[in-house]
């Protein structure tokens, strides 16, 4: 059974690939959540270009990719689950849970550092979002991210078939996850019970960090056709300088995105 799953490796994620993007692609064509700023086909040219390049890098630097790592180590015996018998099962369910914790240590590294937000702003600058938010990644986040993750299957000494289940789903969830569509109030309800996320570390903590609002053009003595959109952010105490100015670049591009939106019509 392994050896069928890990043979197929590269047709068995192409194909989830492919079905689960063309899943959201369709249902973002049929239902947008949000009108978008420039065209599917000049979105889709870029996001997918960077995905074209991203790919071909790694096949040239890691042909053998993280799986490849996985079965070279097993090959070894190195790592945690080959020092002991490990039930397999328990071995999958955790090379899925650890891996997936440490991409998102990864994530909130690259949010922390300097250095390494330069390179992630590439993400979080798309101007608008949908399922190949989800893939748009610097090569040098890419490359980094593929240490991080080869690090982490050889010190737990993953095996193949856990790291190509954590691969499907840490791919098949970033393009679920950035897809613009609605997802109706009940369904995400459940949803949100595997997928939640907390700010704050209780709900009576979470700290007010920003406000919209929006008050109709007639109130403040403008047509009926206007409106005066503010945005008000709480500059967090010992937040610095540098980072409080990023925040508030940040939010003024919001604004012009915003304003772009509803002069539009979008
Ligand atoms: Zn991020």
């Amino acid at each position: 059974m392994t050896e069928l799953i890990v043979r197929n490796e590269p047709a068995i994620r192409m194909g989830f690939f492919v079905g689960i993007f063309l899943a959201v692609a369709l249902v973002e064509l049929v239902a947008p959540r949000r009108g978008l700023t420039v065209s599917k086909k000049t979105r889709w040219f870029g996001n997918i270009g960077i995905v074209a390049i991203n790919t071909f890098l790694l096949r040239i630097l890691f042909p053998a990719g993280a799986v490849g790592i996985s079965i070279w180590v097993g090959r070894q015996g190195w790592g945690i689950f080959n020092l002991a018998e490990w039930p397999f099962w328990l071995e999958i369910v955790l090379t899925v849970i650890i891996l997936d914790f440490v991409i998102y240590m990864q994530h909130v590294m690259f949010h922390a550092v300097p250095a390494l937000w330069r390179l992630h702003m590439m993400h979080h600058a798309d101007l608008d979002i949908d399922l190949t938010t989800g893939t748009r990644f610097h090569p040098i986040e890419i490359i980094i991210s593929i240490g991080i993750k080869a690090g982490a299957i050889i010190i737990l000494g993953a095996p193949p078939v856990g790291v190509i289940i954590f691969e499907i789903i840490l791919n098949g969830t970033a393009m679920f996850n950035h897809g613009n569509f609605f997802i109706p109030l009940g369904v995400d309800r459940v949803l949100r019970l595997l997928v939640d996320f907390q700010m704050g570390h209780e709900p009576d903590k979470l700290l007010q960090r920003i406000m919209a609002r929006i008050v109709p053009g007639p109130e403040v003595n403008r047509g009926s056709d206007t409106c005066l959109v503010s945005l008000i952010s709480w500059r967090a105490e010992g937040m610095s300088d540098a980072r409080w100015k990023r925040l508030c670049v940040s939010h003024e591009t919001q604004m012009f995105i915003i304003k772009h939106m509803i002069e539009s019509g979008a």
